[in-house]
């Protein structure tokens, strides 16, 4: 047995090791990401539930890793929050977001009434300039503020209240909006909630995967969307993968749709396709 217990924390040490090594190997991989041109972002359409149109999408990133392949954002975002890169790849995503809807639009496929949501992490929020990326990346690509969402999420309220109020104030005078991610899954009080100048509320996904076997969860996204409506918000729904869902959050009054139900995050090649040939999905 004590043998045993020898080999199982050789077995632990090694595997600290290996992952401090795959770590180290994925930071500095990371460090050049940018300048290699390895990241692009996938397109994943909202929809109306009323007409089934294609109201608008979420941008969401994706590295191309040279020797790795396609690499999920659950892997690499929080490893670039941790070096403190994700200020620099958020920049580029929101320009890069804005350049493509600038493109669509000259082609025909991008109407000012639709939104492109694009995931706002923490720490890019928090920088002084932020209100002057944002601005600069939507008069560069020369589109309507009002075709950009930007996506929070509960963890970025947290301390500084006030602040935030005051910043999303600013950058929804120049017209963009604001969605709350992944609500319910933080720790926020829902007094916040009721004072940030919020446009859109998202109902995670946890909540909406058993939504056909767990009354919990359909008391939750119930509520949630009972509140969204008394606090005048916008709601989409998030992971809607079967009919079942659909079909009981229609029937509780949400109005927006995303999830694999209607289609995956699309290269950009696909995602115009699916405008082109039907912005009905
Ligand atoms: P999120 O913002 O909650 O994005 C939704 C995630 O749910 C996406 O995962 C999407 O592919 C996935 N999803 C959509 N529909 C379904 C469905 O029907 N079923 C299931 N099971 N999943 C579905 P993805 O693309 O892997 O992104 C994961 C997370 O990475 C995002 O969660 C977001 O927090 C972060 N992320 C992605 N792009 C960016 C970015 O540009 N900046 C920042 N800061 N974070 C990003
Ligand atoms: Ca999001
Ligand atoms: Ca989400
Ligand atoms: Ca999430």
């Amino acid at each position: 047995a004590k043998a045993r217990g020898k080999d199982t924390y050789i077995q632990f040490e090694q595997s600290m090791a290996e992952a401090t090594t795959f770590r180290l190997t994925m930071e500095s991989d990371l460090r050049n990401a940018l300048d290699r041109e390895q990241f692009f972002l996938t397109y994943q359409p909202q929809v109306d539930a009323a007409t089934n149109r294609i109201i608008g999408a979420e941008a969401l990133l994706r590295w191309h890793h040279p020797v790795r392949g396609v690499v999920s954002p659950v892997e690499f975002i929080p490893v670039l929050e941790g070096m403190g890169l994700i200020v620099k790849v958020g920049e580029w995503t929101l320009r890069a977001a804005c350049r493509a809807v600038r493109d669509w639009m000259d082609r025909g496929l991008w109407t000012d009434s639709m939104v492109l949501g694009i995931n706002v992490s923490p720490q890019q929020f928090s920088q002084p300039e932020f209100f002057d990326q944002v601005r600069q990346a939507i008069d560069d690509a020369g589109i309507p503020a009002r075709c950009i969402d930007l996506e929070i999420t509960e963890g970025m309220v947290i301390n500084e209240v006030e602040e935030t109020i005051i910043r999303m104030n600013q950058i929804r005078e120049f017209g963009v909006t604001f969605s709350i991610d992944d609500f319910g899954t933080g720790y926020s009080s829902l007094s916040y909630l009721k004072r940030l100048p919020l446009d859109v509320l998202k109902v995670d996904q946890s909540f909406v995967r058993d939504l056909s076997t767990d009354s919990n969860d359909a008391a939750i996204v119930e509520t949630i969307l009972a509140m969204a409506r008394h606090l005048k918000l916008e709601t989409i729904a998030e992971g809607v993968e079967l009919e079942e869902q659909l079909e009981f959050l229609k029937s509780k009054g949400c109005n927006r749709y995303q999830g694999y139900y209607f289609s995956p995050p699309l290269r950009v090649e696909e995602f115009e396709a699916l405008l082109k040939n039907h912005q009905h999905i």
